[in-house]
């Protein structure tokens, strides 16, 4: 799949787990990826080394998609970065989720607090992150967006399956209605947008629970089709076909690439 050569991928979140393999997926297919990151830096910087490692192009850019001045931020460092160069993807992936090496961030995220424990504030950052941000990332992105563009934006298989996450499912529910609404809008311009659902994937940062419960990665396999783990290039190397030409009769639409995870 060498479609993607030379054109340039901004991909929110690629400091780690999934985002960080999509972006050397990308980068693998000759794609200059634009390395979006929140708080960790090293992790970043790490990402973008592993490509240039691999021979591919990237360069890291820092923005809180949480703050009010995320965007101008943001785009001041893309600008900078594509030096020129009109983007060709988009991937909207940057996710809020409790970090145990963080007790803070933690705390402050309603991954899996019931609706009782859920405060104002964890809530509009969960939608801060997961609606606003892809929502006015997108819109900035347009003007630089190539005709014949890509976007992706990562939602998750929780607006399937009724698991306890409320606010993190329906913010990404919320995500989920964005793609056949703006692939009519762009479809003139030959940009396609469509959305991943991953199911739960094997990310060691965020997922710990699978390793350090006893059978919990074996429950979680039992539960999809496939009977395995998801691996973040499970997921990478679906958005790597929606990126591509291969893809470009694929608008609208809603990918679940779960293993077949709790198939009714
Ligand atoms: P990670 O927690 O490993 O990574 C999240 C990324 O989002 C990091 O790069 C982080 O940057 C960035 N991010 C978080 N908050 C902010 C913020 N306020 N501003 C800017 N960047 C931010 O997530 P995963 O790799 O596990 O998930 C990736 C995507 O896949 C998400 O959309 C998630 O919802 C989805 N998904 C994941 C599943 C899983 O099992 N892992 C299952 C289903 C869906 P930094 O670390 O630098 O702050």
């Amino acid at each position: 799949m060498t479609q993607t050569a030379g054109k340039p991928a901004l991909v929110t979140g690629a400091s780690r787990g999934i985002g960080a393999a999509i972006a050397r997926r990308l980068a693998a297919e000759g794609v200059l990826v634009a390395v979006h990151y929140g708080r960790r830096k090293a992790d970043a910087e790490q990402t973008v080394a592993s490509i240039e490692q691999a021979g591919g192009q990237a360069f890291a850019i820092r923005a809180d998609l949480a703050a009010d001045d995320a965007l101008d931020t943001l785009f001041s460092e893309l600008a900078t970065g594509l030096a020129g160069r009109p983007l060709n993807i988009l991937v909207n992936n940057a996710a809020v989720y409790a970090d145990p090496d963080d007790p803070a961030a933690a705390q402050a995220d309603g991954y899996v607090a019931g609706i009782s424990e859920v405060t104002q504030e964890e809530f509009d950052r969960i939608f801060s992150v997961h609606v606003r941000a892809p929502f006015f990332v997108t819109q900035r992105c347009l003007p630089l967006l190539a005709d014949g563009g890509r976007i992706v934006n990562i939602s998750s298989a929780v607006t399937r399956i009724a698991w306890p996450l409320l606010p993190y499912a329906m913010s990404k529910g919320a995500l989920e209605i964005m793609a056949p609404r703006l692939a009519n809008e762009l479809g003139h311009r030959g940009i396609t947008v469509n959305t991943i659902a991953p199911g739960i994937t094997d990310n060691t940062k965020t997922n710990t629970w699978l390793h350090d419960m006893p059978g919990a990665a074996e429950g979680v396999a039992a539960m999809t089709a496939l009977r395995r783990l998801g691996q973040p290039s499970d997921i990478a190397d679906v958005v790597a076909l929606l990126a591509s030409d291969d893809a470009r009769w694929v608008t609208g639409q809603l990918v679940d690439a779960s293993g077949g995870m709790a198939l009714a």
